[in-house]
């Protein structure tokens, strides 16, 4: 049972005496502003925002919370999609915003240590001029912070990793207001537990990453994206296995059904609106752009797409990655007088058609409108269904379980992505089993006093 201390006026005038006054907000609309994330759960006010600017100041505030026992929340943007940064216990919640700095760029190595602040988008911009960049790329101008809080993936990960793939060393805050560091620059390492795999995709309930050491790629010289249209979504699922299946490194391999296109098409996406892949390869060469391109084409030929455009026009491109990324907001835009239920289950490639059949199934049965979106090179499908009343949001739930459940049984996972946070929270008993224990355990060895984003990953008692 989690016992926390309401967060008095002494402690407000010490969290300003560590961050300064101007740092620290007891205001209704800062309250307000950091209650939700981009889900649908419910809202939950902080009793205090605070804005760190250092390393040392996350540490302190963490020591005080320790102390007093009062829950700490990190916050990036709070671009999440399960609740994970809402702060369901009250107490602090603590912004990153203001640690948003490239701290170094180790080009010749191909690295960059940042805050954790740091907007990826942004990094990225500043890294442009060093022919490099970080691949991993949801949506939303997620933060470096929130994107390895999350474990976050996206379109390129196909290619490139998630989050865990590309990040090399750590600075963690933790509870009790220790400082550690962990890995090295070294991309071989092997000296010891992995400690920076034990706070990615922890969702702040480990510790607060306060720097980070990330792997990045060079921008690719050659470019080409990919759209075809298939009659049946059995078949641009068949076009997913084979492609993957036929050595080309895809670096998008992205799945969208017929509501999907078409709600993309009628945002001004030029696509047919037919169960759809978005692809991308990215080459040294043009000699390799044109094979991979070629070979690609061959197998949706074979599989009689009804339509196959290659394109190489940068601007064309990003267009429609652009697009892509926006297909959320697009629904959202689209259905203003609805929310949304995304789930984020993944399974290994080879039982995609499986899970993605199953969904469709279920969305059959439901009679419910439903869009599906996925990053099908990775096994992964957002199944995204809106609802407006509590008899829908329930409908959906139970539809959510049983595809989840569906993946699980496929050997696969709730949350390919997004993480557990409130959302998935039920679910991880039966992900882990006996692994969830010692989970616990952990999390009471690093956060004895259970301060740290308290009410996420582990399922209520
Ligand atoms: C339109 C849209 C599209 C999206 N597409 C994708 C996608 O393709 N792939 C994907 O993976 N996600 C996607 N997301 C979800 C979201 O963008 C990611 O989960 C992202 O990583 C969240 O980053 P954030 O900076 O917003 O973090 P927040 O939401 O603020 O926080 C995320 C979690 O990390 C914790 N946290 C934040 N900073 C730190 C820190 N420094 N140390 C420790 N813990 C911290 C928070 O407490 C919280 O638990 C999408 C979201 C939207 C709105």
């Amino acid at each position: 049972m989690l016992d926390f201390t309401p967060v008095a006026t002494t402690i407000v005038d010490k969290l300003a005496a560590i961050v300064g006054k101007e740092n620290v907000s007891t205001g209704e609309s800062e309250l307000d502003l950091h209650s939700h994330d981009q889900s649908f759960h419910e809202p939950h006010r902080a009793e205090v925002i605070v804005w760190a600017n250092n390393a040392q100041e996350v540490a302190d505030v963490l020591k005080l919370a320790h102390n007093k026992h009062i829950p700490v929340t990190p916050w990036g943007v709070g671009s999440s999609l399960e609740g994970n940064p809402i702060p369901i216990h009250g107490g602090i919640l603590l912004s990153l915003r203001n640690m948003n700095h490239v701290i170094d760029v180790h080009a010749d190595d191909f690295q960059v240590t940042v805050q954790p602040g740091k907007p990826y988008k942004d990094m990225n911009k500043d890294l442009s001029k060093h022919g490099l960049f970080f691949p991993p790329d949801p949506g939303a101008n997620a933060t470096i912070g929130g994107m390895l809080a999350n474990n976050a993936a996206g379109i390129r990960t196909v290619k490139y990793g998630a989050s865990k793939d590309n990040v090399l060393a750590l600075q963690v805050a933790l509870a009790d207001g220790r400082l550690i560091r962990t890995g090295s620059r070294s991309i071989k390492q092997s000296a010891g537990y992995n400690l920076t795999q034990v706070f990615v995709g922890s969702e702040g309930t480990l510790g607060i990453i306060t720097e980070a050491t990330l792997k990045l790629s060079p921008v690719p010289e050659y470019s080409s994206t990919m759209i075809a249209a298939f009659e049946t979504v059995e078949v641009a699922i068949e076009a997913v296995v084979l492609i993957k299946g036929s050595g080309v490194d895809v670096a998008a391999l992205e799945f969208l059904d017929t509501p999907a296109s078409q709600t993309l098409a009628s945002r001004g996406l030029d696509i047919e609106p037919s169960p759809t892949l978005l692809m991308e390869v990215h080459n040294a060469h043009a000699e390799s752009q044109e094979a991979d391109v070629a070979t690609v084409r061959e197998i949706c030929d074979e599989l009689d797409a009804a339509s196959f455009i290659a394109i190489v026009d940068h601007t064309q491109a990003q267009a429609i990655w652009h697009a892509r990324h926006q297909a959320y907001e697009t629904l959202i835009r689209a259905f203003p007088d609805m929310k949304f239920h995304v789930m984020d289950v993944a399974v290994p490639l080879s039982k995609y058609p499986e899970i993605v059949a199953f969904a469709r199934q279920e969305i059959a049965n439901a009679g419910t409108m439903a869009f599906l979106i996925g990053h099908a090179g990775d096994g992964n499908i957002h199944v995204t269904i809106p609802w407006k009343d509590a008899d829908s949001l329930a409908k959906v739930k139970a539809m959510n379980s049983a595809i989840v459940h569906k993946a699980l049984a496929l050997d696969g996972t709730a949350t390919g992505e997004h993480g557990v946070g409130i959302g998935k929270a039920p679910y991880m008993p039966d992900e882990h089993g006996t692994g969830l224990d010692v989970m616990r355990q952990l999390k009471n060895m690093l956060d004895p006093h259970g301060i740290l984003n308290p009410g996420k990953i582990f399922p209520a008692d």
